[in-house]
């Protein structure tokens, strides 16, 4: 304000000095034009710096939130990767069927061991498949490689409750088969294999497919008949260890005959005998995967008992044949599935020592288990005569692949994988 007030006092001053007062006056202005002019200017500066800050605040964010996009657009790309890595782009060739030769075709129990490979046989065969498994000791790795195929469907289902679905015909395999598994909890496996099969059998009967159960050598017990034929009743303990599974697998097979007699569904029986292959349950205690595995970790190999009891052993595609022909023949009667090449688990353990090279593991005897069958050997002549099949795989060639998938799947796993221990007399804890 100094400066106008000098002004003013100065046009006073200067309106007695005529002659300067022109020029002053002319100043004057211009300075008080100035002056006045001044807030306005400094408004349009600062809102002109407020502009550029929000403007520079607004790139900032602009900026942050690319970062942001980009760095999702790494993770997704990371786990697309991954994801690519873990499902194949592409599928194992299958065969073309059209859609009358084309069956829906339900696998129970097919995310097993055994249940795995007939389905990997049902799909080439170019059939559309349908898994139905609990995965209680089913993994869903053992299908992986189907997993996207148009063909191909997994249900995370028990069968112990009803299932409704549309199909041609049903592979009835879920059940736990190793005696580890079937005793964890009895009441489960003669559920899943009365109330489940009942289930799959009316099934069967609603949608008129035919339907394949799959029974055990089990159903004869420890067998006073060498070798076991079809004819052969058996020799079971109702209220052993093992009932909970043998006596399981025997109702599983008079419901089916009962269903067939009375509800005219058509029924296949296959009574399996002991099977190995790769997809194993690596430790269900089985003496196949616990020898291997055994052998493999330079461990002792346990023997139950005397080592005296015998066993015959099939490969897995030798059984899943067997199965699909059963189910493709018109024989409605039970069918052993096994191989007739009969070995005593001490013969047994030396084989598998001399397979995997290179092993010192000692043979322990431990105490014999409860009701063990002391000797099983399918007569195959009813397979031979209905189905026209026998196994091919030698028991070599099976067990050096068996024996390449442990190896495979030892490295895989970053700890010593523990074979399971079969419960032995007195050890009731557990059931
Ligand atoms: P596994 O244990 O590998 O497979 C059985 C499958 O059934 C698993 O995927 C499991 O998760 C599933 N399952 C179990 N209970 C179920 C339920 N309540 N609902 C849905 N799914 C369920 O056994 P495996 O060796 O593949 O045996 C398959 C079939 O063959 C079984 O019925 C078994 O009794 C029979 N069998 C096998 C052998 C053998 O040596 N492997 C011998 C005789 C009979
Ligand atoms: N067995 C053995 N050592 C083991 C596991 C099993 O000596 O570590 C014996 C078992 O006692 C039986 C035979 O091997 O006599 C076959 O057992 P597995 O459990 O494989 O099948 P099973 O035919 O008894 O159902």
């Amino acid at each position: 304000m100094g400066i106008e007030c000098f002004f003013i006092i100065f046009t006073i001053w200067s309106s007695r000095h005529q002659l300067l007062s022109g020029i002053f006056l002319n100043f004057a202005f211009c300075l008080a034009g100035y002056h006045l002019l001044q807030p306005l200017l400094n408004y349009e500066l600062i809102s002109k710096t407020k502009n550029e800050e929000k403007l520079l605040k607004n790139q900032r964010e602009v900026l942050n939130e690319i970062n942001s996009l980009k760095n999702k657009i790494n993770e997704l790309e990371i786990s697309l990767e991954q994801a690519e890595f873990r499902v194949p782009k592409t599928f194992p060739n299958i065969k073309f069927l059209n859609y009358k030769d084309r069956k829906r075709i339900l696998v129970t129990g097919g995310a097993g061991f055994v249940g795995s490979h007939l389905v990997d046989y049902l799909m080439k065969e170019g059939h559309e498949v349908i898994v139905v498994d609990n995965f209680f000791t089913g993994r869903k790795r053992n299908v992986e490689h189907w997993i996207g195929h148009g063909n191909f469907e997994l249900i995370h289902h028990d069968i112990v409750n009803p299932l409704t679905i549309e199909v041609d015909e049903i592979y009835h395999l879920a059940s736990p088969a190793s005696p580890p598994h079937y005793m964890l909890n009895p009441v489960k496996t003669i559920k899943t294999n009365t109330v489940g099969t009942i289930n799959m059998l009316g099934l069967a009967r609603r949608v008129n497919a035919k339907i394949l159960i799959a029974s055990t050598s089990e159903v004869y017990g420890d067998p006073e008949i060498h070798p076991q034929s079809e004819t052969y009743w058996g020799h079971v303990n109702p209220i052993g260890p093992r009932a909970c599974y043998d006596e399981g697998k025997r109702v599983a097979e008079t419901l089916s005959y009962a269903y067939a007699k009375q509800e005219k569904v058509q029924v296949r029986v296959a009574r399996i005998f002991n099977t190995y292959g790769p997809r194993m349950h690596m430790n269900d205690g089985r003496v196949v995967s616990n020898f291997i595995l055994q052998a493999l970790q330079n461990e002792s190999i346990t023997i139950y008992g005397h080592g005296k009891q015998t066993r015959s052993f099939q490969y897995v595609s030798d059984l899943v044949d067997g199965l699909v022909a059963l189910m493709n023949s018109s024989y409605s009667q039970p069918v052993n599935l096994g191989n007739p090449i009969e070995h005593n688990i001490d013969e047994f353990a030396q084989i598998i020592k001399s397979i995997v090279n290179g092993v010192d593991s000692s043979i322990k005897y431990l105490p014999a288990v409860e009701d063990d069958p002391q000797r099983r050997r399918p007569d195959i002549s009813r397979a031979k005569k209905y189905l026209n099949w026998e196994p091919k795989v030698s028991l070599d060639t099976g067990l050096r692949k068996a024996v390449e998938y442990f190896r495979r799947e030892i490295l895989r796993s970053s700890m010593p994988i523990i074979p399971q221990k079969l419960l032995k007399r007195g050890d009731k804890d557990l059931w």
